[in-house]
């Protein structure tokens, strides 16, 4: 399935595939480090079993890729543009869209949650050319002043990671510099979105809120990884860039969605990322739409 359609009160939203990609080693560390770092061997073991994943056997996390298109009627917007051509089984946004009868020019408002390569890799198309020309394109102010000043960070573990992701994140942004609008506060980017400061995983990683009659959707990035990350809300992933944050963020995030009773949407949640984010004892549970 490549997309799936929603509304959000009078919002024609839908999830669009962007393909997949496989993580694992050389490259990454195996899935249960990769997305629960901190994760003690024994609980991550029995929260995995519960989840019909044999820990044993889970060597490749197989990540879905969604973004997401709201026709608000008087903007059309998207959120994150997917990988482009990080890896063969991504790039597939664009086709995607065609099939749906949206063309990249109908986009005024592209949002990026944030920097990482597979939000915005296709913000430009293989010919250096803008994938969406008739977009400005919105980004939290410290996200775009992380990735595009030349300081590498102290704190940082892995300076050789994070100089890769720095050329990648470059490569997307620079080249729609003359399109762009920074945000620093917690404000609507056209009426019915709003942004929602979600610092975390990367310095200026932003979640939305979409809100349209007495619906609601929030639209969570890579705040929330994993379907397990609702359960065990302390367990940060490896690639959290401030995992105290990132927890933090995440947290706030649940506790305003099941606070609403609104939806949920999630970039790396199995297709179509779209549920609800249920209460269950001190945490909560992810239960999906589809
Ligand atoms: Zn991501």
């Amino acid at each position: 399935m490549a997309s799936y359609k929603i509304k959000i009160g009078s919002f024609k939203c839908a999830a669009i595939s962007d393909g997949f990609f496989k993580y694992k080693s050389p490259m990454f560390p195996n899935p249960g480090k990769l997305l629960f770092a901190n994760a003690p061997k024994e609980s991550l073991e029995s929260t995995l079993r519960e989840h019909h994943i044999a820990p044993e056997k889970w060597t490749e996390w197989v990540s879905p890729y969604i973004c997401m298109t709201i026709d608000t009627g008087e903007h059309r917007v998207l959120v994150d543009t997917g990988a482009g051509d990080l890896d063969i089984n991504t790039g597939k946004l664009l086709q995607n869209l065609k099939e749906e009868g949206i063309a990249p020019e109908d986009f005024d408002t592209v949002i990026l949650t944030h920097a990482h390569p597979d939000h915005i890799g296709g913000n430009v198309l293989t010919d250096g050319n803008p994938a969406f020309p008739n977009a400005r394109f919105v980004i939290w102010r410290d996200e775009w002043n992380f990735w595009t000043s030349q300081k590498s960070s102290p704190e940082s573990k892995d300076d050789e990671h994070l100089n890769l992701m720095r050329g990648l994140a470059l490569k997307g942004l620079l080249p729609i510099r003359s399109q762009l609008v920074l945000i620093d506060r917690e404000k609507e980017i056209v009426p019915g979105i709003s942004a929602i400061s979600a610092s975390g995983h990367t310095p200026g990683h932003m979640a939305l809120v979409v809100a349209s009659g007495d619906e609601k959707l929030f639209i969570v990035g890579d705040a929330v990884l994993h379907p397990i990350h609702l359960e065990r809300l302390d367990w940060y992933s490896a690639v959290d860039f401030d995992p105290g944050q990132a927890v933090f963020s995440r947290r706030r995030l649940l506790d305003m969605a099941s606070e609403e009773n609104a939806l949920m949407f999630a970039f790396h949640f199995p297709f179509p990322g779209i549920g609800k984010v249920v209460e269950n004892k001190e945490t909560w549970l992810w239960q999906p739409l589809a």
